[in-house]
């Protein structure tokens, strides 16, 4: 006999979100989320994605025709783009400064293709020379970059410099912008960028389960001149076309609360205007840069890479990383994260992202970040951090 489970009302803690995603929701995102369900296919849907495919175009900062929400997460837009551009055969060319590259490299193999990389060391960018010598070395049909790695908090500069190499060379480019769309500035047509995937719980404030994805003509082409299907049925650009191109036919059935959250999410973006978004997520997060800096901490990357919306702190000697992050939670309601990956135990990985990119949110994130480096017997500067970050809001 299986027995009946005795399962209480659902009561998640009251959390506030400052690691790597999901970050705080707005709540005009939630209430949309509890209207009601029309079909995918009712006229009143259409019109919604109409409007949500604008509204993309308008954060990617983009004109492209194929500019859609994949069903699914970041992760599912990011295989959309890799599954769908690289062919058996394929050579796709991956960064190695941090989780992301290494995932786009397992979903490149995957389809089919032949891996190289450009390395740099994590908690670095990318170098544009390391970038030319790669394509030299290695032709690559496909370069793949990230432009906001959050496993190291480093923001890759230069973007136009790799496009142009990269064009130079006939390959097309896939950027990772999981981490910047809505919160740093990233501008797809004016920087070359061929496709660029996102996730939509990161600076967008939206739960996850709709990722947003464009691809520009010339990546479009190569989509529908394969010789082979892409692996992936779901995720089959060429097929997804039947519903988010003119047809609107049936493939699968959307996500459709998700898409209701994503176009609250952008409307959200388009109110407060992109480039003031963009202002508001550095402004914000340099009061926690200062606040972390005045304490005697010190931030894993220089100014010159810095990733507003992820912020990357070492671990002063004699602390540990986990105690101080449990505290937060038990204490303070208050989610931060620990490294990954190169960086595991000698950072915390601190978000500032979207809704949750804001005063309240990092003088509280201060606050209880002093009181737990206190508990552990740090040697820091509580009362100089909280005026640095008092100061610099
Ligand atoms: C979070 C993240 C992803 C993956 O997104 P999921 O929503 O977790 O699937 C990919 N790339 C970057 C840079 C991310 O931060």
């Amino acid at each position: 006999m299986v027995e009946k489970p005795d399962v209480g009302e659902l009561a998640p803690p009251n959390r506030t979100l400052m690691g790597p995603g999901p970050s705080d929701v707005h709540p005009r995102v939630l209430r949309a989320m509890s209207t009601p369900l029309v079909g995918h296919l009712d006229p009143s849907f259409i019109d919604i994605m109409n409007e949500v495919q604008e509204l993309l175009r308008y954060t990617f900062r983009t004109d492209n025709q194929w500019t859609i929400p994949v069903s699914g997460t970041g992760s599912a837009s990011m295989e959309a783009a890799v599954g769908n551009l690289v062919e058996p055969g394929d050579t796709m060319l991956v960064p190695t400064n941090g989780y992301f590259g290494d995932r786009m490299a397992s979903m490149a193999e995957r389809a089919g293709g032949e891996v190289v990389t450009v390395d740099a060391p994590w908690g670095e960018p990318l170098d544009p020379v390391a970038v030319e010598t790669a394509f030299d070395e290695y032709s690559p049909d496909v370069f793949g970059f990230v432009h906001a790695e959050t496993s190291t908090g480093v923001l890759q500069p230069s973007v136009p410099e790799l496009t142009s190499i990269a064009h130079e060379n006939d390959a097309l480019v896939v950027a990772d912008t999981v981490t910047s769309l809505g919160g740093v500035e990233f501008r797809a047509d004016e920087w070359d960028v061929d496709v660029a995937y996102s996730g939509p719980q990161k600076c967008l404030s939206c739960p996850p389960g709709a990722s947003p994805l464009t691809l520009n003509d010339a990546a479009m082409d190569k989509v529908l001149s394969r010789e082979t299907q892409p692996r992936s049925w779901y995720l089959d650009l060429s097929l997804l076309e039947g519903y988010w191109g003119e047809e609107r036919a049936y493939h699968h059935t959307a996500p459709i609360t998700n898409v209701y959250a994503l176009r609250e999410a952008l409307r959200l973006v388009a109110e407060e205007g992109i480039e003031e978004r963009w202002a508001r997520h550095r402004s914000i997060a340099s009061a926690l840069k200062a606040g972390v800096e005045s304490m005697g901490l010190e931030m894993n990357a220089p100014e010159e890479y810095w990733l507003p919306s992820l912020n990357t702190v070492r671990v002063p000697d004699g602390v540990d990383d986990g105690a101080v992050i449990e505290y937060l939670l038990e204490e303070y309601d208050l989610e931060i994260a620990s490294g990954l990956g190169a960086l595991a135990g000698d950072i915390w990985r601190i978000g500032c992202m979207g809704h949750s990119a804001r005063a309240k949110n990092v003088s509280y994130l201060m606050t209880a970040l002093g009181d737990a480096l206190t508990e552990q017997g740090a040697g820091v500067d509580v009362e100089a951090g909280l005026a640095a970050t008092s100061d610099a809001l």
